[in-house]
C-alpha cells in the first residue's frame, strides 16, 4: 500500500532518515488509528543519482504495510509523471525523443500508452494519445504501464 505525500525528493535526499514524514492519520485498509514505524526502504528515482529512503508504517491490527512516497510518480516508476508526459508530448507532436533520457524507455512509454489507450478507450482515442494519457489517469489507470494496471492501490 502506497500513500503519496506532498514532500520534496530533494529534501528527503538531503536529510536522509532524519527527514520528518507526516504519519498517516489512520490505516488505509482497516481505518485503525494506531500505526507503527516500519523502517525505511531505499528507492531510486531517475532525477537523482543516489537512492532516497522512503518511510514505512505498519498497522498492528490488520498487518498492512504502508509506504510513503512523493506525489507525482506512478507506482513502480522511477521517472516522474511530469517527465514521462513531457517525453510523450515531444514524441507525438515533434516526432522526437527527449535528448537526456534513453530512447528505449521513451519508446516503451509510448508503446504502452498506445496499447493501454486502445485497450481501455478504444479506437476513438488512438489519434489522440495525449488526451488518452490524461483520460486514463482520471480512470485510475497507469497509462504507461506494460500491463493494464489499476492505480487504486494509490491513495491520494
Ligand atoms: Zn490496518
Amino acid at each position: 500500500m502506497i500513500i503519496q505525500c506532498n514532500v520534496s525528493i530533494k529534501d528527503i535526499l538531503l536529510q536522509g532518515k532524519k527527514f520528518t514524514w507526516e504519519k498517516p492519520e489512520s490505516c488505509p485498509e482497516c481505518d485503525d488509528s494506531v500505526l507503527w514505524g516500519h523502517g525505511f526502504v531505499l528507492c531510486y528515482f531517475t532525477c537523482l543519482n543516489d537512492g532516497i529512503y522512503l518511510k514505512r508504517f505498519r498497522c498492528p491490527v490488520c498487518g498492512a504495510v504502508i509506504k510513503l512516497k512523493p506525489y507525482g510518480y506512478f507506482n513502480k516508476f522511477r521517472t516522474s509523471i511530469h517527465t514521462i508526459k513531457k517525453s510523450l508530448i515531444n514524441r507525438v507532436k515533434k516526432r522526437r525523443f527527449l535528448p537526456d533520457i534513453g530512447r528505449n524507455i521513451q519508446y516503451y512509454w509510448l508503446r504502452n500508452l498506445k496499447r493501454n489507450v486502445f485497450a481501455c478507450l478504444g479506437t476513438k482515442f488512438i489519434d489522440r494519445l495525449l488526451a488518452g494519457f490524461e483520460k486514463l489517469i482520471t480512470m485510475n489507470i497507469n497509462p504507461v504501464s506494460c500491463t493494464v494496471q489499476s492505480l487504486d492501490t494509490i491513495t491520494i
